[in-house]
Parts: C-alpha cells; sequence; structure tokens
C-alpha cells in the first residue's frame, strides 16, 4: 500500500489484566487514517503464547466477579453508563480517525452501543430465574442462570465501539469474563473502553483485549478455557468461526455479511423513498451491515424513484470526518475503495447503467474516497448484484410485480436486514409475514433493532441459534441450571428405586 510518510505513529498495543501491554511477536499491522491515506499507527498482532495469558488472566478473574451481587453489578454498570457517556466524543473521534466515518455518525455508532449498555444495567431482572413451589409434594423446582467463564468476541472493523458493546456490555453483565479481539484496521478506540472499564471500577482482568490477526482468532478458538464466542464479521469468516468453535465444543454465535434490499411499491411516496434510499445506501459510505445495498422497485415507479435518487446525490458532502460540513466519509482502505470502485466498471460491462459515477466526484488527495455512486438496471446475476460491495455503490433492479420482489429477497443467501416501502398496510403485513430475513424495516430503511430487542440476520447472515444483545445476548452468554429441591422430614425418608414422580 502506498501510503504517504508519516512522522508520529503511535504503538497499539494489548490490554491484559487490567494494563497496556505492548506485543512481543514482532508482528504488526498498519494503521491509517483514511482520510489522508497517512499510516497513523502500527498495532501489534499477539502471540498465541499472549493469548493464552490474556486467557488464563481472565479465568482467575472471572471466579471471583462471578461471586459480585447482582445488586453491585447494576452499580458498576451505572458508572460505566456514566462515563461513556462523559466520554462519548473521545470514543467516537479515536473511531473516526482510523475507520473515517463522519464524527456524527461515529457519534450515532457511540449511542446505539450505550443503549446496550443501558439495558443491562437492569441486569438484576434479566437475570431472574423461574421459581415452581410444590412440583410435587413438598418439592420445588427452580432454575438459575449461570455464567460460562471466559468468553470472547472478534470484531469487524465498520463498528469498532458498537459490536464490541454488542458482546462485552451483556458478556460481564452476566458475571464473565471477556477478551476483545477488536479489527487490526482500527483497534485503539477497544483500548479507549479498556480504560473507561478500568476508571469505573470493573477489576483486572475481567474485560481484555488481545491485538492480532488469523493467528489471535485461532487460537480463541482452540484455547480450552474459552466457553463461547461472539463473532461478527465478513461470511466466510463466520462461517469459519462457526465450524471451528463449535468442533471446539465452544457455543458460538456467528454474524456474517449482508445485502440488504428496499422494496419499493408503486403505491410509494417517492421522495420519501429516495431520500431512505440516500440515507441508508450511503451513510458510513456503506459500509453498514445494515446498509441498503439494493433498491428493488416494483413497477412503473421505477423512472422517477431513480431520478430522484439522481438528484439527491450531487450534494451530499464527501470530506474527511473529521469536517463537521462532511456527510461522507473514505472507506477504511485504498485496497477496499479500489474494490468497490471496481463494480463501477463490470456492473456496465455486465449490462448495468452507471447513473451517477463516484469516482468523478472523490476529493481529490491520498484519502480513500469514493462518491456516491448508483447503477440501474442491475440483474440479479451481475457482480454488483451477488457481492456484498460493501461500499457507496446503491443497485436498482427494476421488477415486475410484489412477487418477483419477494422472490429476489428470500432466494438471496443473505438474510440479515430489509425494507419495504408502502402506503399499503396490508401488504407490508404480508411482507413481514413472508420474507425469509431477520430484520424487517416497514417505511423504516435501517431496521437495526433497539436494545432491548436482539439483533441478528437469518440464512449467510448468521451461523448460530442465538441472535446478538437483548434478550437473546443474555440468553448466549449464560447456562441454566435447573435445581429439584425438598426439605423432607428425615423420619418419613425410605429406599423407593421407582423413577421419581410428580403425582
Ligand atoms: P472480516 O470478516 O474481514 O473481519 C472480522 C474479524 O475477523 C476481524 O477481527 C478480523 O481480524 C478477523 N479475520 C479476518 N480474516 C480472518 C481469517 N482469515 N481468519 C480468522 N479471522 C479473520 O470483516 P470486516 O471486513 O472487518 O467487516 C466487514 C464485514 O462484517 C462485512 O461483511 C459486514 O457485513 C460484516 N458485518 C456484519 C454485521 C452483522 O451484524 N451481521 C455487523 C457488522 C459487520
Amino acid at each position: 500500500m502506498n501510503a504517504a510518510v508519516t512522522t508520529e505513529r503511535k504503538t497499539i498495543g494489548h490490554w491484559i489484566g487490567g494494563e497496556a501491554v505492548r506485543g512481543t511477536s514482532g508482528r504488526s499491522g498498519p494503521v491509517y487514517n483514511p482520510a489522508t491515506g497517512e499510516q497513523t499507527g502500527e498495532v501489534d498482532f499477539a502471540t498465541v503464547e499472549e493469548i493464552d495469558r490474556a486467557v488464563a488472566t481472565a479465568k482467575a478473574a472471572a471466579s471471583e466477579w462471578r461471586t459480585w451481587s447482582l445488586s453491585k453489578r447494576a452499580d458498576l454498570f451505572f458508572r460505566i453508563y456514566q462515563l461513556v457517556d462523559d466520554r462519548r466524543d473521545d470514543l467516537a473521534r479515536a473511531l473516526t480517525a482510523e475507520h473515517g466515518k463522519v464524527l456524527s455518525d461515529a457519534h450515532g455508532e457511540v449511542q446505539r452501543g450505550i443503549e446496550v449498555i443501558e439495558y443491562v444495567c437492569g441486569i438484576p431482572t434479566l437475570l431472574k430465574g423461574g421459581f415452581s413451589e410444590q412440583a410435587a409434594t413438598g418439592i420445588d423446582v427452580y432454575s438459575i442462570r449461570q455464567p460460562l467463564g471466559v468468553v470472547a468476541g472478534i470484531t469487524p472493523f465498520n463498528f469498532p465501539v458498537m459490536v464490541p458493546m454488542w458482546m462485552w456490555a451483556p458478556a460481564i453483565a452476566c458475571g464473565n469474563a471477556f477478551i476483545l479481539k477488536p479489527s487490526e484496521k482500527d483497534p485503539s478506540a477497544s483500548l479507549l473502553t479498556a480504560e473507561i472499564l478500568k476508571e469505573a471500577g470493573l477489576p483486572d482482568g475481567v474485560f481484555n483485549v488481545i491485538q492480532g490477526d488469523k493467528v489471535a482468532v485461532d487460537r480463541l478458538l482452540e484455547n480450552p478455557d474459552i466457553a463461547a464466542i461472539s463473532f461478527v464479521g465478513s461470511t466466510p469468516i463466520a462461517r469459519y468461526v462457526y465450524e471451528n468453535g463449535t468442533k471446539q465444543g465452544k457455543r458460538v454465535q456467528a454474524l456474517g455479511g449482508a445485502k440488504n434490499h428496499m422494496v419499493v411499491l408503486p403505491d410509494a411516496d417517492i421522495d420519501m423513498a429516495a431520500d431512505a434510499a440516500v440515507s441508508a445506501g450511503y451513510g458510513s459510505a456503506g459500509e453498514r451491515c445494515m446498509a441498503i445495498s439494493v433498491v428493488v422497485v416494483v413497477g412503473e415507479a421505477a423512472d422517477a424513484l431513480v431520478s430522484a435518487i439522481e438528484e439527491r446525490l450531487p450534494s451530499v458532502k464527501v470530506g474527511d470526518g473529521m469536517d463537521p460540513s462532511s456527510e461522507m466519509g473514505p472507506l477504511v482502505t485504498r485496497e477496499h475503495r479500489d474494490k468497490v470502485a471496481s463494480y463501477l466498471d463490470s456492473g456496465p460491462e455486465q449490462g448495468a447503467k452507471l447513473v451517477a459515477d463516484g469516482r468523478e466526484t472523490s476529493p481529490n488527495g491520498n484519502g480513500f474516497f469514493l462518491g456516491a455512486s448508483l447503477l440501474d438496471n442491475v440483474t440479479p446475476e451481475m457482480d454488483a448484484y451477488r457481492d456484498e460491495i460493501f461500499g457507496p455503490v446503491l443497485s436498482v433492479v427494476r421488477v415486475d410485480s410484489y412477487n418477483e420482489a419477494l422472490n429476489l429477497v428470500n432466494e438471496n443467501p443473505y438474510g440479515n436486514g430489509v425494507a419495504i416501502f408502502t402506503r399499503d398496510g396490508g401488504v407490508a403485513r404480508q411482507f413481514q409475514f413472508e420474507v425469509n430475513v431477520g430484520m424487517v424495516g416497514v417505511n423504516v430503511p435501517i431496521p437495526v433493532p433497539v436494545a432491548y430487542y436482539s439483533f441478528g440476520g437469518w440464512k449467510s447472515s448468521l451461523f448460530g441459534d442465538r441472535h446478538i444483545y437483548g434478550p437473546e445476548g443474555i440468553d448466549f452468554y449464560t447456562r441454566t441450571k435447573a435445581v429439584t429441591s425438598r426439605w423432607p422430614d428425615p423420619k418419613t425418608s425410605r429406599v423407593d428405586l421407582g423413577f421419581p414422580q410428580t403425582r
């Protein structure tokens, strides 16, 4: 990669046992400011021994941590909530500096993460079990939730604060110790998070950060002291993590990639649909797993909708994420920017119409920018439709009927998010009933569930049987134990070889 020369590059290490530690492997990766193309840091890649040390530290901390009373844990999470709230600008700036998304969007990311912390402040209620008095004569049965021990989270580059919060907040609140392996592309925010958690009073060793690449991930999958793994990233790696983690007997939830459709019916308000398509297609430069990637427009609405989207694109201000006037920042790396831009060649070569070419509107300089781009007349066999893209290239697929739109969505291998735009409540309800996608928006283009529901896609967008955060997050990070108890008078005791009866 051709980065500009830099003067001061920071070194980014691990966080083990409540303190920052430098890596010892001698292996590292570059971290860039995507808005300038400058390499700003170097992140250490962990060795197997460093990971094992972090896991041993977490294991030792976990046994003490799970003894904390629920009220004490809740108090701590209120302090964490307060400190994260106080430091939200620091977190947002740390992530914009390495990810590139605009600061307002980074603030939005931090906010949605804070809401997961807010949810787990109610951990005493969330961990309530069930109790059945007199399940049999003189016998009570109750279920309790217990932590798993040491759990790990492996996270993607596109939400370096929020996605880790989806994991560590419920995992720790449930009484587990946590090892975070963030993306090597934007690792700094995880260390800031570690400092905040320490300042809030979280015992050392309960939250650890291991920086690294495949070596780190593979060791996390193998280390027998890790009970569960949460993964968020691309589908091939999600499948790999799921298959290998479960093979080692671990509980795994692995969220993968996406290809999110926005279906626009002929009765939809065209201006509203165009606003939504532009917001959800180009927000965060399309680097969201819930970004709209394909607009599926039904019938005669197509020409008007494509014109309305096209009209809006010149006013999307592309620039450095730290500039408050920017609405869309750069892509995360030069390679990714070039890969995304390649669809502007392959699309027209395969028969699509290039309506807006972001290469012409990218800011000059060394940053990894690509302006808002639009392809029309995309068909399902084209690469622009088949691939995730994960950038500011929006495709329009024209179909003749609602059923054709539904089949297109249902036949897609991904099933993360989908939206329908219509004024017909009956059709919207029918769509919600029959679409094979995990998160559905009705006139809402990015239907990320609020923190007290759970987030997760279907098909190749999620491997495992538990969605992330919300009630399913609490399920994922705990295991239940059923206790059957009686306090009989010893005088009534006798030998009985029959199977225990309830009647
Ligand atoms: P990625 O799969 O390249 O990386 C995710 C994590 O896996 C990182 O920590 C990375 O270090 C690690 N990793 C990468 N290659 C590996 C390998 N060969 N072996 C083991 N570990 C490896 O994903 P990314 O590019 O960082 O993030 C973008 C992807 O994440 C997109 O596909 C996006 O849709 C997806 N994503 C999904 C969700 C969701 O909720 N479903 C949310 C955010 C992002």
